[in-house]
């Protein structure tokens, strides 16, 4: 099944939500425990982000619980639609357009934090990568079949993260210069969302945004366990995580990709113009969300020997990465995640 970037964030109907959501990266699994005093969970799931969102919230007030979801999805569509390039009214769109904008402190929040993570990447992590996804998106969309190498320079001629300027509250944009914050948005909203529920009295629960988790507290005095998916197999996994306070994000080129072959997918090297394909699938445990989202897209594009040097340099991140020969790496401290045995992996087709 091919599933195009551009679907993401715009659901005309719930079939096409059925669709897209199949390939999800990650199953939680979420085991409470039998105690008399356990706390309930109070649960709800939502469309949001391109993906399928499940708050849990672990409390004895269930109208409280409840509410504070409900805020907390308020929250969630609240900075999607200022931070959605799907979105025409979206402060990135109004920003596209007018080229330079006083913004809002969520914008400038992620895209300080982009800029953060495009240094520490040595600039494998990069928002202004998005004129060559547009390339790829047209390609496939209209002709079925990979750009031409000259489009992609083209393309590429209008990236690099010197084309944006930050002074104060102020973005500017060089000209044609387009930005797209799919690879690190997601795990800024679920950190708000997250704060939201602690705001509102929660301290124990759990957000994960189709694979990408946040889990706070623990899991009625247990860790959260979420299972990790096989990247070419989504009924199966491959190991159990074990994480309290942590959160969990996968890139992988299973999620969204233009071709059988995996060829072409979302995840682009800017230095290159071309999908990185190294590896299969990153997940990165970090304190927050952003952080491991915007990691986890990053080591992804670094391949295995520099994604793992990145992930040693930098203090609380762990990483299991999967390479396209299917072999699993762990970062040094990754181990002391895992629950029980990492399962191999070797019978079946590779693709
Ligand atoms: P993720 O699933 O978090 O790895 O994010 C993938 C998304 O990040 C893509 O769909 C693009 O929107 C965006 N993206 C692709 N390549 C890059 C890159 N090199 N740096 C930053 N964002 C990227
Ligand atoms: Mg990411």
């Amino acid at each position: 099944m091919t599933t195009k970037r551009r679907l993401r964030l715009s659901f005309p109907n719930e079939l096409r939500w059925l669709y897209l959501s199949a390939p999800l990266v990650i199953v939680v699994l979420v085991f409470l425990t039998e105690a008399r005093d356990a706390r309930p969970a109070a649960r709800a799931t939502r469309l949001a982000m391109g993906t399928t969102v499940t708050i849990t919230a672990l409390h004895h007030g269930e109208r409280q619980a409840g509410r504070a979801i409900e805020a907390a999805f308020a929250e969630i569509e609240r900075i999607e639609a200022a931070l959605s390039i799907y979105r025409d009214s979206s402060e990135v769109n109004r920003l596209m357009r007018s080229r330079s904008i006083e913004a809002g402190p969520d914008l400038l929040t992620v895209v300080r934090a982009a800029q953060l993570y495009h240094d520490l990447s040595g600039g494998a992590f990069d928002i202004t990568v998005e004129p060559v996804l547009e390339v790829y998106d047209r390609a496939f969309d209209r002709r079925e079949r990979p750009p031409a190498a000259a489009e992609i320079d083209s393309a590429r001629s209008l990236v690099g993260f010197e084309r944006l300027s930050l002074s104060g509250n102020t973005i500017t944009l060089a000209e044609g210069t387009r930005i797209d914050l799919g690879g690190i948005a997601k795990g800024y909203i679920i950190d708000r969302a997250v704060e939201t529920l602690r705001r509102r009295g929660i301290r124990n629960g759990l957000v994960n945004a189709g694979g990408d988790i946040r889990a706070f507290g623990r899991n009625n005095g247990e860790p959260w366990r979420i299972a990790l998916q096989n990247p070419r197999d989504p009924s199966d996994y491959l190991a159990v995580i074990e994480v309290a306070d942590r959160s969990v994000t996968t890139s992988g080129d299973y999620e969204r990709y233009f071709d059988p072959d995996r060829e072409y997918h979302h995840i682009i090297d800017p230095r290159t113009g071309r999908s990185a394909t190294a590896l299969m699938s990153v997940t990165i445990i970090a304190p927050r969300a952003m952080e491991a989202d915007a990691l986890a897209t990053s080591v992804f594009v670094l391949g295995p020997r520099d994604g793992l040097e990145l992930v040693e340099r930098l203090e609380g991140i762990e990483a299991l990465l999967i390479t396209r020969e299917r072999e699993i790496i762990l970062s040094p401290g990754m181990g002391d995640f895992i629950r029980g045995r990492i399962r191999t992996w070797s019978a079946g087709p590779e693709r």
